[in-house]
């Protein structure tokens, strides 16, 4: 008798050639529809497969994995894996995969562009000519931003993507400045023209601060109302990281009231977000809809390794990338 083939429930589909593969070797699901899969039809889903391709915003919890009585593998189209709960997946010996280092160079770009749209304020001044309100043209002080060459930026989190930024940073002349959990090793200091300070003296110190520290229990709305009175008036915040990260409300009553420059966002702690968010009624915050890692050729890198992830992980071979559950 033939081999039964291992089922597998994707929460979205992929590219063509990642499904072409995973149908040659598997019996596969793939939800269409509502985004993100509801959890009814999720919880019923995940107990027949063997694997799961999921996304950022789809939540494996304890619940979902309790009843997953045949899931080996969870590979995630992602490098955060803040949406999975580890510790029951570790303890039901189910394995991990996910994307970092594919989308580090895409993310940092992004970040840069955020930061250079809110300093010169780019967006703003689009959104004042569509909305028809370019009145004055090139008057001392209409539409002032700030020079970049000489400000200080403060990476939070000197990652892979936080390093990425510093590189490109460097050609800007700006001064670099880091916090992270663990300090680099002095000749990797070096390397990036980086200075490690502490949480406080970035906030304080910095005219532009980018975060790149990964959502947990400790991150959690790290970025609240205690540091942001720390910052200059002059200065802005930068997030491609998750949402949660920074407290919202927090955020919204500092770019109100002036206590900042300026925010450029590409996360939330809600997604997506609409036109009512207190967020985009604010002038002095570009808004972008998630999109760091979204190149044509970063989401095809990532599709490579989601897929290759998980028939490695079933086949019981080493993952491409796995998630060190100890
Ligand atoms: P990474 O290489 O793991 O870098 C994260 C850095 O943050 C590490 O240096 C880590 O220190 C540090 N860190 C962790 N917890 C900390 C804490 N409590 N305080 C201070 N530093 C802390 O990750 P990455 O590849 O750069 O990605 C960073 C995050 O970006 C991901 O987790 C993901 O959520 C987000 N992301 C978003 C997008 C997007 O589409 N917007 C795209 C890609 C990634 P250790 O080395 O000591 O752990």
């Amino acid at each position: 008798m033939a081999k039964s083939r291992m089922k597998i429930l994707l929460t979205r589909k992929l590219h063509e050639f990642a499904m072409t593969e995973l149908k040659k070797r598997y019996d596969i699901y793939v939800h269409s529809g509502e985004i993100p899969m509801p959890k009814g039809k999720l919880l019923s889903k995940i107990s027949q497969v063997d694997g799961l391709v999921c996304f950022p915003y789809d939540v494996i919890d304890e619940e979902i994995i309790e009843n997953a009585k045949k899931l080996k593998v969870i590979s995630t189209y992602s490098v955060g894996y803040d949406h999975i709960d580890l510790q029951k997946a570790k303890a039901r010996k189910i394995k991990i995969g996910y994307t970092p280092d594919v989308l580090t160079n895409a993310t940092a770009d992004l970040t840069v562009a955020l930061m250079l749209d809110s300093m010169r304020r780019i967006t703003e001044g689009d959104r004042m000519i569509r909305g028809g309100n370019w009145k004055v043209i090139f008057g001392p002080h209409d539409y002032v931003g700030t020079d970049i060459e000489g400000k200080t930026i403060g990476i939070f989190g000197m990652g892979r993507i936080g390093s990425a930024v510093a590189k490109r940073i460097t050609p800007f002349g700006m001064k670099i400045t880091y916090h992270s959990r663990h300090r680099l090793p002095k000749n990797q200091e070096k390397k990036l023209g980086a200075k490690f300070v502490s949480l406080d003296e970035l906030f304080e110190k910095s005219d532009a601060i980018t975060v790149h520290v990964p959502y947990t229990k400790e991150t959690r709305g790290i970025v609240d109302m205690r540091l942001l009175k720390k910052m200059k008036k002059t200065s802005h915040l930068i997030n491609t990281s998750r949402g949660k990260i920074i407290n919202e409300k927090d955020l919204i009553k500092a770019l109100r009231s002036g206590m900042i420059a300026g925010a450029a966002l590409d996360v939330f702690e809600k997604e997506p977000i609409g036109k009512n968010h207190g967020l985009a009624k604010m002038r002095n915050a570009v808004l972008a809809p998630h999109i760091g890692s979204s190149t044509t050729e970063t989401r095809k890198k990532m599709a490579e390794i989601t897929i290759k992830n998980l028939i490695y992980g079933l086949e019981q071979k080493k993952m491409i990338y796995s998630v060190n559950l100890d």
